[in-house]
């Protein structure tokens, strides 16, 4: 048989915090563990395509904006490609493309009939009034209708957007085809075909996916200590999950600061503190340090929940903890990796941490299509199944290949993937070894 042989390309050797150029490194190392040809490489390394669209809104002043969008769906080999979409200003179009890629091993790992997509708007969202947000939420759904809909391509919420953004939504494309297709989109309000479970989902999964790391390295997690960097949907459900299992969430962070109590934060009136509409900066009984103090506190689990690259060359050497949990998409750089894994940290990768969203998404869209509901308990309790299931295939394809969690996930989520390339007929038997 033909020896696989790997070229080297050009623009993956030089990556610095591109996550496009990361995606893809990571795919490639992984795709060559798997002993597989490169052409499957060539195959996952773009994706199956990318809109930009060009998104005027009128703003309260009168004046004329016109913001950016993109919408990337990387494969649909194992189902319509699915993942959330994002508003903030540093969304640009390859972090867009990674981000699709990463659904799309998410999906695979989890073992979902879907395949990876992702959006998202150059905006910083806390700058627009809410008519003008509302807006700029339709607008950006009429520009992508002609590549989205139930069977094709599926939008969810990701950073700073929510179920009322997807409210808008749903009615803008409802609009637009004259009947009521709920199945478009999940992360949905409950009462327009939301699923119940669904606002809760990533955080509840980052916490199973913590609570089984935390049997494998020998962590008692009554009493444990944790950090948290980002307080969205993501990072306050993480903290009240936590709080739940008896774990003492010492500081949270948000955009505007970081607050510390060495004695454990009062979780529950937090989050009411913040959902009545205040910042953490503003809550008293914890002491405000800086956000970069965070990374170096003395705690058990540290668990970035904002946005990429936060875990990187300067930030990883001072990490303390001994589970990392990425509730975030790409929170840790190659070099970020590299440091944690050198000190022996137990890292739980994004693509299996934070995969609860989507898991719940996909019950959401099972829901709309048959128009039939379940009760929150079956909802978490699939969940959990899920979660467990793929958390221990990922850990015995660690133990079986020696090589870290990260790789692992990459390559529970690529063999499933060729396998439905394979089946669909992309691929043929030289390009296995
Ligand atoms: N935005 C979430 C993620 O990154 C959820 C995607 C979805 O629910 O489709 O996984």
């Amino acid at each position: 048989m033909k020896p696989i042989t790997y070229k080297v390309e050009a623009d993956i050797l030089t990556h610095d915090k591109n996550p496009y150029q990361i995606v893809k490194e990571l795919l490639r190392d992984s795709i060559k563990e798997l002993n597989l040809s490169e052409n499957i490489y060539h195959i996952l390394k773009k994706p199956m395509r990318v809109l930009e669209v060009s998104l005027p809104v009128r703003m309260d002043s009168g004046e004329i904006r016109n913001f950016t969008g993109y919408r990337s769906q990387h494969l649909d080999v194992l189902g319509p490609t699915k993942g959330g979409i994002r508003f903030h200003p540093g969304v640009n179009c390859d972090e867009v493309k990674a981000l699709s890629i990463w659904m799309s091993l998410k999906s695979a790992i989890l073992d979902l009939p879907l395949g990876g997509g992702k959006g998202g708007v150059i905006v910083d969202p806390a700058e627009l009034s809410e008519r003008e947000l509302e807006e700029l939420s339709r607008t950006y759904i009429r520009k992508i209708t002609p590549i989205i809909g139930p069977q094709k391509d599926i939008p969810a919420p990701d950073v700073n957007t929510n179920p009322q953004v997807m409210g808008w939504m749903v009615d803008e494309y409802d609009k637009l085809r004259g009947y009521n297709i709920p199945g478009m989109l999940t992360g949905k309000p409950i009462v327009i075909g939301g699923s119940q479970g669904r606002l809760e989902a990533t955080g509840r999964g980052v916490v199973i996916t913590i609570r089984e790391a935390a049997k494998v390295t020998g962590i008692n997690l009554r009493g444990a200590t944790a950090a948290l960097q980002g307080f969205g949907n993501v990072g306050s459900m993480t903290a009240k999950f936590l709080d739940e299992l008896g774990v003492k969430v010492v500081a949270v962070s948000d955009v505007h600061g970081a607050i510390y109590a060495q004695e454990g934060l009062n979780i529950p009136e937090l989050l009411s503190f913040v959902n009545a509409g205040n910042r953490i900066t503003e809550y008293t009984k914890a002491q405000t340090i800086p956000n970069e103090d965070l990374f170096g506190l003395p705690v058990d689990i540290f668990v970035p929940a904002a946005i990429e690259n936060q875990i990187n060359e300067y930030t990883a050497p001072v990490i303390q903890a001994k589970i990392v949990a990425e509730a975030a998409n790409g929170p840790t750089t190659p070099d970020g990796n590299k440091i944690l894994e050198k000190k022996g940290v137990f890292i739980i990768p994004d693509i299996l941490c934070n995969a609860g969203g989507v898991t719940v998404s996909y019950f959401e869209w099972v829901q709309n299509e048959m128009n039939y509901y379940w009760k929150e308990k079956e909802v978490n309790q699939k969940l959990e199944e899920r979660m467990v299931e793929s958390f221990y295939q990922v850990l015995t394809m660690r133990e079986n290949n020696q090589i870290n969690m990260r790789k692992a996930a990459y390559m529970v989520g690529l063999k499933r993937i060729v396998e439905a390339l394979k089946a669909r007929g992309w691929v043929k038997r030289t390009d296995f070894s």
